[in-house]
């Protein structure tokens, strides 16, 4: 199977606020795996979609969710009308032609997952395919790069040490003022003084993480925000659907959220 449809063709807007480009690639020239920490909404998928678009390698993402299986991830068997066929998953396709992947909130997945990841995050560089009876060594390009949400883990859904340990790790927390602006503003298409003013708002909030909201709004948020304003819709009304409603269903967080929001109005 080609791999073309999953070639970046044309440059992924990412505005940088760190050493992050120079890292990743440092990272990539050695094929060291990367982690990519920090709250949802901050620019790590785009940032890994730009990276591959630089390095000119194609990128496959799989998002990782609860009941998602190494299966899920290697390949299986599945019955077609000739007998059983073997058919590589999305991991195997990029380790055996040389993609980049995004195994995007690995720690959802069930611990079988982190089995298979391991031989492939170190000096051995292979994916043993146990149902299939293989042991594939990886493309020379192929990389592996996570995300992974510092803030969401509890005690029984984390990365195991012995995984946490194998990976660089790029921190991704909110931008600065002047950087997150400048996203708002290119992706919502909102001016420069309304893209302060959700800026200003989403710091507010991010002042309120831990006294009642779990997470702050995020620069992917504010985006909806501009683009809701840009639409036609009065501030506060965007600000109420993309932003306070969505990130709290406690009545009292939400009106703390909400006067927070107003003295920046
Ligand atoms: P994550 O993967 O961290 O959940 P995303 O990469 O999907 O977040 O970012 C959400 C949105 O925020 C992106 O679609 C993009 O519009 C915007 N964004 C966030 N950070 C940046 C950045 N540094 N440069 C460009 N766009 C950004």
């Amino acid at each position: 199977m080609s791999l073309d449809a999953y070639r970046i063709t044309s440059e992924p807007y990412y505005q940088p606020h760190g050493d992050e480009i120079e890292i990743f690639r440092a990272a990539y020239d050695e094929r060291l795996p990367v982690m990519l920490k920090g709250p949802t909404g901050c620019g790590k998928t785009r940032f890994v979609e730009h990276m591959a678009w630089r390095l000119g390698r194609p990128l496959i993402t799989v998002a990782a969710h609860e009941d998602m299986t190494a299966a899920d991830l290697a390949g299986r068997y599945l019955l077609e009308p000739e007998g059983t066929v073997w058919h590589d998953g999305p991991l195997t396709q990029a380790v055996r032609q040389g993609a980049i992947c995004y195994l995007d909130e690995i720690v959802e997945a069930r611990q079988d997952t982190t089995v298979v990841i391991h031989p492939l995050t170190d000096a051995r560089r292979v994916l043993p395919l146990e149902k299939h009876n293989e042991i594939v060594s990886a493309h020379a390009d192929f990389q592996l790069t996570i995300s992974y949400n510092p803030g969401y883990q509890s005690a029984v859904k984390d990365l195991k040490e012995s995984t946490k340990q194998r990976f660089l790790a790029i921190d991704f927390s909110y931008p600065p003022p002047q950087v997150e602006s400048a996203i708002v503003t290119r992706e919502s298409g909102a001016d420069a003084a309304l893209a302060d003013v959700l800026v200003a708002i989403g710091q507010r909030s991010r002042n309120l993480q831990g006294h009642g909201l779990d997470e702050g709004a995020s620069t992917r948020m504010l985006i909806h925000a501009g683009r809701l304003v840009r639409g036609g819709l009065p501030l506060a009304t965007a600000v109420q659907s993309s932003i306070v409603l969505p990130i709290t269903d406690n009545p009292d967080v939400r009106a703390a959220l909400r006067a927070a929001i107003d003295a920046c109005m």
